[in-house]
């Protein structure tokens, strides 16, 4: 099983990390060791002083496919729900100012809580809003139509260079409203307001 996510697919997003907005989806990846799942708590580690939250809808591919085309891409969306891509900010500027690979600062253990998977169907072709809850408040507040590159085309480029399997995660980018976590935090993600995740920071 393999774990893809996309960096700066909402402009509102790219901005706020002062960041270009790109003309191809930005692709990275997460190893299965990665994932916290089970509202399971996540235990700040010591290796950084500067964990973000990143809400993002996160989509299953139920079939194997490879160089998809976009019009048929949504066949390959089993289940969606929302999921966070903590993020070592500390380390990833080190990293990025020095031009290096970033797996330290976005791959390590638990940095990929996720949540209960909802089937598809009902939201084919619709907008999917979704929400991240800190402490009881909203602090990042997100509609699928404001995606720089749709589900659609992110299987499709993906699949241009990786074969997709069932049971494959696609973590499809965060909208603006990134921060940092605090030890004793709790966060709910709502996804279209029903809840699908809830972690404690410890
Ligand atoms: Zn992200």
């Amino acid at each position: 099983m393999k774990i893809f996510c996309i960096g700066r697919n909402y402009v509102e997003h790219a901005k706020e990390l002062n960041n270009p907005v790109p003309k191809q989806p930005m692709v990275f990846m997460k190893p299965d060791t990665a994932l916290l799942l089970k509202n399971r708590p996540f235990f700040y580690p010591e290796f950084s002083q500067n964990i973000h939250y990143e809400v993002e809808v996160v989509i299953k591919i139920g079939k194997v496919g490879k160089y998809i085309e976009p019009q048929f891409a949504h066949k390959y969306i089993k289940e969606v729900t929302l999921g966070i891509d903590l993020t070592a900010r500390d380390l990833q500027s080190q990293l990025k100012a020095k031009g290096h690979p970033w797996e330290i600062a976005k791959a390590f253990d638990n940095s990929a809580v996720l949540g209960t998977f909802q089937p598809y169907a009902p939201w084919k072709g619709k907008d999917i809003p979704f929400q991240l809850e800190k402490n009881g408040e909203i602090v990042q507040d997100g509609t699928t139509a404001d995606m720089i590159f749709d589900f659609s085309k992110l299987i499709s480029h993906i699949s241009q260079f990786f074969t997709l399997k069932i049971g494959d995660l696609i973590y499809t980018g965060t909208p603006e409203g990134v921060g940092p976590i605090t030890i004793g935090d709790e966060y709910k993600g709502l996804l279209d307001g029903q809840e699908v995740f809830s972690t404690r920071i410890k």
